[in-house]
């Protein structure tokens, strides 16, 4: 298993970093994970987009172009199979641990390549626990700063639920590592992007996909107790793609199957990656 760093291919077990990392000491740094599917990046250009709004966030200077970018990619690919790329870029090594950035410091640009595999579950939907969205302003950014999701997650997975739905002033905003949608009233739903949801591409395309199949939709903000009455709730990412959700805190939704919307969405989106092959 190949992996990129600083420059160089290797081996994932010879790809070693300084315990002095800016990523290892305080979480300073932005990921990005992106699929490939029939041997190409899906949607390159909107993760390159992100990737760059992060690093600007937290003020770090891109070290590669997109074309760079792409070219370093691309070898870690294996085959045609369904994969994704996950790349982290931190600030680097510095000679002391200060909080303050250090002067003259090249970033550590870190990526591997690894199979995505579809989730068992996926055709027939998981479980959901909603809970206090506890992490920080900025989730706008995809930070390698994951405590509070990690934490979320968990206690989601000790209630043998498959995702946190967290909830911030009695509004859905997202999973803790995907967006949320819900089909309330017949209405395709997804909170809009803010500073309190990551911008999730495959969010962006399953909202073209809706528009362009005239799947009514709208992204607006709905509270837990919309949320309860909806007929059909989803959670997206990258690696998991679109999955139903048919029970939220307990509760069947609806008749606790995977519903009509998601059938239909879940069929465009395949039609949708088969078509970029
Ligand atoms: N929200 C959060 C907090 C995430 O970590 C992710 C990605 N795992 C998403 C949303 C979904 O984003 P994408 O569709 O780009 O994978």
């Amino acid at each position: 298993n190949t992996v990129y760093l600083n420059g160089d291919y290797l081996p994932l077990s010879e790809a070693k970093i300084s315990v002095l990392d800016r990523g290892f000491l305080f979480g300073d740094g932005i990921y990005e994970v992106i699929p490939s599917y029939f041997g190409r990046l899906f949607h390159f250009q909107e993760h390159m987009e992100r990737l760059e709004n992060s690093l600007a966030t937290i003020r770090l200077a891109n070290p590669h172009t997109r074309e760079q970018w792409l070219a370093i990619l691309t070898p870690l690919l294996i085959g045609t199979q369904d994969q994704y790329i996950y790349l982290q870029i931190t600030r680097g090594t510095a000679p002391k641990r200060d909080h303050g950035f250090p002067e003259n410091t090249p970033p550590t640009v870190f990526a591997m390549c690894s199979p995505i595999v579809p989730m068992a579950e996926r055709d027939s939907g998981v479980k959901v626990l909603t809970m206090p969205d506890s992490r920080w302003k900025l989730c706008n950014t995809k930070a390698i700063t994951l405590l509070a999701n990690i934490l979320h997650r968990q206690e989601a997975i000790d209630q043998n639920c498959a995702e946190a739905l967290l909830v911030k002033d009695s509004y859905v905003t997202e999973g803790a590592a995907s967006n949320v949608f819900a089909v309330i009233d017949g209405v395709l739903m997804t909170p809009p992007k803010s500073s309190e949801i990551l911008p999730g591409i495959t969010r962006d395309v399953i909202l073209e996909l809706a528009q362009k199949n005239g799947i009514p939709c709208k992204e607006e903000s709905f509270s837990l107790a919309a949320l309860q009455t909806a007929s059909e709730i989803w959670i997206t990412s990258s690696t998991r793609e679109i999955i139903p959700v048919v029970e939220c805190d307990e509760k069947a939704v609806a008749d606790g199957k995977p519903g009509p919307v998601w059938h239909k969405m879940n069929q465009l989106f395949q039609t949708y990656k088969q078509s970029l092959a």
